[in-house]
């Protein structure tokens, strides 16, 4: 069993990675940015309320996403680990999540700027199942479709040039430090390097996973 956080910048492959690792590693995958375009969906005080910042690139309040988390940790059956993927994203999410429960591993995924741009911008997501999709790098078997569930592919609104910027600011300013919070810790951190747009997935699962296989978490 592993209780660990999936760490990098919009677009760094989080998401793609986690719902890979899911399997090998039996865990659950919390998403805070799935959870929170759920959320949106409704038409009431909080769906508006966390609308208005997700969709200009800002973090949602640390009151609001503490709350969320901790009620999705709860469900987690007893003796099963979890990746958390896009949380925690404030010193303040990580202090209290080490109040809630012992994380065992940091995988981060270090990606230049440019090609997160790239990646960004021809991102797709299911709407369906929320399973990613990039329309040059990570194709659909046929265009605008998921291979997994058949459901239809669109784009975030919060994956525009303006909004991706921001989105990248916010990671540099107060998502990064979070780090050095798990080093002190004595936390381990496995590092992935992304080079080319084009690797595959699955190169970055097996890496990580033999990570995993050299401090015996896997
Ligand atoms: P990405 O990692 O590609 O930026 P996510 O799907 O993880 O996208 O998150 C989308 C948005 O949801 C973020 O830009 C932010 O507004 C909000 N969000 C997700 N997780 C958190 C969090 N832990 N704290 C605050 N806001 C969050």
């Amino acid at each position: 069993m592993v209780n660990a956080i999936i760490f990098g910048a919009p677009g760094s492959g989080k998401g793609t990675y986690a719902s890979r690792l899911q399997s090998p590693l039996e865990v659950d995958v919390i998403a805070t940015g799935d959870i929170f375009r759920e959320i949106m969906k409704e038409e009431n005080p909080l769906g508006t309320k966390v609308k208005s910042y997700v969709e200009k690139g800002l973090l949602v309040p640390d009151n609001v996403v503490i709350e969320v988390i901790k009620q999705r940790l709860a469900k987690i059956p007893k003796g099963k680990g979890f990746i958390l993927d896009g949380y925690p994203r404030t010193i303040e999410q990580a202090k209290n999540l080490s109040k809630i429960v012992k994380i065992d591993l940091v995988i981060q995924l270090i990606v230049p700027d440019w090609i997160i741009i790239e990646r960004l911008s021809t991102r797709r997501i299911c709407k369906n199942c929320g399973a990613v999709y990039n329309t040059r790098y990570l194709k659909p078997k046929v265009e605008g479709i998921c291979d997994k569930c058949g459901g239809p592919l669109y784009q975030r609104s919060d994956d525009t040039p303006e909004v991706i910027k921001n989105r990248i600011d916010v990671y540099e300013r107060q998502t990064q430090p979070i780090l050095r919070f798990y080093k002190e810790a004595g936390v381990p951190i496995i590092d992935f390097k992304t080079e080319s747009p084009e690797m595959p997935p699955e190169v970055a699962v097996e890496k990580i996973l033999n990570g995993l296989k050299k401090l015996q978490l896997f």
